[in-house]
């Protein structure tokens, strides 16, 4: 049948036009903003990396 030459899973997509997003290293949700630290490495995306109120950090580690 003409489906058994698909792949079980495309791990990667083929193409790269429109409809292709880049997807995070990470999470790999498809997204458009990667964040990398001084590195260079890849440490998240918008879609797996969030913003936290370093105040409210600072006093949380501190309860322990
Ligand atoms: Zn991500």
């Amino acid at each position: 049948m003409w489906y058994d030459r698909l792949p079980e899973r495309a791990l990667e997509p083929r193409t790269y036009g429109e409809e292709s997003w880049p997807r995070c290293p990470v999470c790999g949700e498809e997204t458009d903003t990667l964040y990398c630290n001084e590195s260079g490495d890849i440490v998240g995306c918008g879609e797996c990396i969030h913003y936290v109120d370093a105040w409210q950090w600072k006093e949380e580690q501190y309860e322990f």
